[in-house]
């Protein structure tokens, strides 16, 4: 193994077959195939030896004699077998790390992570060629691909370090190995992975084994008192630097308003802080005492350097543009692999077929000029950008790298002043810049201007809940991962469903469904080609099944006869698109569908005593394949209807022996909706349908906490005015007031979802962390609000539901259920869709 190390080390680490490379890249890359509980790497070997890559890392347990024979064909392609591929890399990075002796700065602690990393990198720019994570990544395998990027002319490192298990730390200590730590805080959620808090604190302190310094806040006990315990046996030496609002700390820290006091026995400080709600503060004090143990102490010079901080958003977005574009505002982070995290978001976009990039300088890379663009011009290249747009002096002196057609400008004004706007139409567009060319005035110029309410969707937490939701699925019987179909069927829940659909594909889902054919076909016309299962058929859309390939339920005789008539009929399948050439549109291929057996819901299905003429059907049809068979819980959610639940899966396990002794195979059988998922794994067979949990809700209750709330439904004060008491607000005079009241107007209304029933006090919204009743009745398009307790002026953002206010509870409050207010925000409502970072 070693002796192999030794090339390994300096080759394009890969990890991800998704990525797209440059010829050079696919070249000199290695490609550590995994194999995980959704996906297994291994089987895109093929794809990627096509692409040009010839270094491989396999893993033992996922070498089947088929996978032999198909790697042996590779003749000119080198295999490494491995029992981890993960471990491999990261014992890699480890090695790579001993090649560089200068300052690393390790960061850990439950929040505030990126945060201080950036902000660091932000105050020590001058100082430093800083090497640090790109965003948020701080995993098993975030960490090694960030120290990877460390290069000879680097003179600091700035690397985050988060762990959700036990033992995952000591991994990352090697490869990160800090000479100086930085431990922000300890949060009070209890992790799933760890038995208490203490054992979380413990795991987390293995990252600064080795270090010879550790900043801390003395005030969160676990930590302190960890540290004695158990850092100080470890590493003796260790010299403990923390601070605390109280006496007995290295420096003792108050805050009032915005006016930090760092007191010290070698000096005293006084700051003005740029920002002010406790997370900034706590953040910043990390920063600031970071500095100073740096040495850089001078109160007047870290003043300066405070006053140039910008808040780090986290969030890469999603935005209508003008002219039919999609803007990808991603400001925060311009190095190479934050470059190429963005294009492959941008690469998802199936919705536009051209492809805009615009890109400021890229500063403090640590690598040479010329090289740099070189390799920014061939990710371009490679990600088939249609029109590079380049902003800044540096990268304008290297245009010759860029293809013919590509636009340069010295600086953001120029840009703004100059370029053709009228001419950018139905695009993609990523404007990614460093933060001194403000690009976010860019996006402000490119963005379709929203007004008032919009429904924010977190892609992060769809694809936290969607693999919160696959873990539980599993494997099945033979050991493969239970297949997931998602229902996107009406709107996909309210959330959009193109770009659900797209984020689903991304991750690679076996099946989506939808209610209506025109919901699938939109689907296709945004570019996604995974099965479609579509609930409701009428007989009218049969051609538009073919042509666009979608698989119809089949839920009676009447259906299942016109089905086969008609396909009896057609002369083949249609291509929804020229660029479709998927193998799958022969034209005497059978035609695959669904049967919906009904066990107890008694809406659509099959009833038991219908399935022999099913059976004898399908033997005179073979044109008709049966690609599954389902039924559906009538009360998976609640515990009082277990015995019925239960009932419903013998009945469906009864149906399908019948059918698939009648078919002579198995279709793929699948019963559990999302609460089913938590609460019956016992009858998850080789399908699940998950519906609501992936948008938020976790319906069974049980294990709520695990799901992330995904729609956040926002709107802004119009108007606040004064009324006094006894006057009345709105339509037929249905508020009185008892008291001296400011009413704010908001803009929101029943047309736009938020529920007719909320009026006159029973609803409330979230005003600057008030909660505040609504006044007198809901209108069509405003809603009046009663704002005296809370902090609020016109202008301000009114959150409607979200983290502040669950979904869950705003239904119960009206008596209604999740998927009501989901799917009843009206598409008038603008979607903005963002990934978080951290
Ligand atoms: C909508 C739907 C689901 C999803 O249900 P959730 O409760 O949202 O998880 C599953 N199966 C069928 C047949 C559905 O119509």
């Amino acid at each position: 193994m070693i002796t192999q190390n030794f090339n390994l080390l300096d080759a394009y680490w890969l990890t991800d077959s998704r990525q797209v490379l440059s010829p050079e890249q696919s070249r000199s890359a290695v490609f550590f195939a995994m194999q995980g509980e959704h996906h297994d790497g291994h089987a895109f070997v093929g794809e990627l030896y096509q692409k040009g890559v010839r270094q491989f890392v396999v893993e033992r347990a996922a070498l089947t004699p088929a996978r032999r024979t198909e790697f042996a064909q590779y003749t000119d392609a080198q295999f490494t077998e491995v029992d981890s591929s993960l471990r491999l890399l990261q014992e890699l990075a480890g090695s790579y790390r001993q090649h560089f002796s200068l300052p690393v700065i390790g960061i850990t602690g439950s929040n505030g992570k990126t945060i201080v990393k950036e902000w660091l990198s932000q105050l020590l720019a001058g100082d430093y060629v800083i090497a640090k994570s790109p965003k948020s990544y701080n995993s098993q395998l975030g960490v090694p691909l960030s120290v990877h990027q460390l290069n000879s002319s680097h003179t600091l490192g700035l690397f985050e370090a988060g762990i959700s298990r036990p033992h995952e730390m000591q991994a990352l200590e090697t490869i990160i190995h800090p000479s100086l730590g930085i431990f922000t805080n300890i949060g009070t959620a209890h992790d799933e992975g760890f038995r208490s808090r203490r054992q979380k604190v413990a795991e987390k302190l293995r990252l600064f084994t080795h270090t010879e310094t550790l900043i801390y806040c003395k005030d969160y006990p676990d930590i302190d008192e960890e540290i004695n315990l158990l850092l100080k046996a470890v590493n003796p030496a260790v010299r403990l630097i923390h601070w605390s609002k109280h006496e007995g700390a290295v420096y003792k820290a108050s805050v009032q308003q915005d006016q930090l006091t760092l007191l010290a026995e070698h000096g005293t400080w006084r700051l003005k802080l740029p920002f002010t709600d406790p997370a900034s503060v706590e953040n910043l004090i990390h920063c600031v005492v970071t500095l100073l143990t740096l040495g850089f102490i001078d109160e007047a010079a870290l003043q300066n350097r405070l006053n140039r901080l910008r808040p780090v958003s986290m969030r890469l977005e999603v935005k209508e543009g003008i002219n039919g574009c999609v803007v990808i505002d991603d400001s925060y982070n311009n190095d190479i692999v934050g470059l190429q995290l963005a294009l492959g978001f941008l690469d998802q976009q199936l919705t536009r077929n051209r492809k805009v990039v615009i890109l400021s300088d890229v500063l403090q890379s640590g690598q040479r000029e010329d090289e740099l663009y070189e390799s920014v011009a061939a990710l371009q290249q490679a990600n088939q950008i249609s029109e590079f747009v380049g902003i800044g002096p540096v990268i304008g002196r290297n245009a010759h790298f860029f293809p013919s057609g590509s636009r340069f400008y010295a600086g953001t004004d120029e840009f703004l002043a100059s370029y053709p706007f009228d001419q950018l139409r139905d695009s993609a567009v990523l404007v990614k810049g460093a933060r001194p060319f403000s690009f976010e005035r860019i996006v402000n110029r490119l963005q379709r201007k929203v007004h008032g309410t919009v429904l924010e969707i977190n892609l992060d937490a769809l694809t936290h809940n969607l693999n919160y939701y696959r873990e539980k699925a599993g494997r099945g019987e033979g050991g493969q991962p239970t297949k997931l179909m998602v229902m996107v069927k009406a709107f996909a829940y309210g959330s959009g469903s193109a770009e659900v659909a797209q984020l689903l594909q991304f991750h690679r889902v076996d099946y989506l469904a939808v209610a209506y054919a025109d919901e699938g076909v939109s689907l296709r016309q945004n570019g996604i080609d995974l099965p479609i299962m579509v609930m409701n058929p009428a007989p009218e859309t049969f051609q538009t099944l073919l042509d666009y390939q979608l698989e119809p339920e089949i839920y009676s005789l009447r259906l299942l006869q016109e089905w086969g008539r008609f396909v009896a009929g057609s002369k083949g399948y249609g291509a929804w698109g020229k660029e479709l050439d998927a193998p799958a549109i022969r034209p005497h291929a059978p035609r695959p569908m669904h049967l919906k057996i009904d066990t107890g819901m008694h809406r659509l299905g099959f009833v038991e005593d219908e399935l022999p003429s099913v059976v004898a059907y399908l033997q005179q049809h073979p044109a008709l394949r049966v690609a599954s068979v389902f039924s559906h819980l009538v009360g998976a959610d609640e515990a009082q209807f277990n015995a019925f639940s239960r009932q419903q899966y013998d009945a469906f396990m009864r149906s399908m022996a019948g059918l698939e002794a009648g078919l002579g195979y198995r279709p793929t059988r699948h019963l559990l909706n999302s609460a089913g998922i938590v609460r019956f794994p016992e009858f998850k067979l080789d399908m699940v349908r998950l519906g609501i949990g992936l948008y938020g809700v976790e319906s069974s209750q049980l294990e709520r906490s695990m799901v992330r709330p995904v729609g956040t439904l926002r709107t802004a004060i119009s108007q606040i005015k004064a009324v006094k008491t006894g006057e009345s607000v709105g339509y037929s005079r249905r508020g009185v007031l008892d008291h001296d009241a400011r009413i704010a107007t908001i803009a929101i209304g029943y047309a736009d979802g938020f529920d007719r029933r909320l009026g006159n006090g029973v609803g409330q919204v979230w005003i600057n962390g008030t909660l505040c009743p609504t006044v007198g009745n809901v209108c069509m398009d405003m809603t009046m609000i009663d704002v005296t307790a809370a902090q609020a002026s016109e202008g301000d953002d009114v959150i409607i539901f979200g983290n502040e206010i669950p979904i869950s509870e705003l239904a119960r409050t009206i008596g209604t259920i999740p998927y009501e207010i989901l799917t009843g925000v009206s598409e008038r409502v603008k979607r903005v869709f963002y990934k978080e970072g951290n």
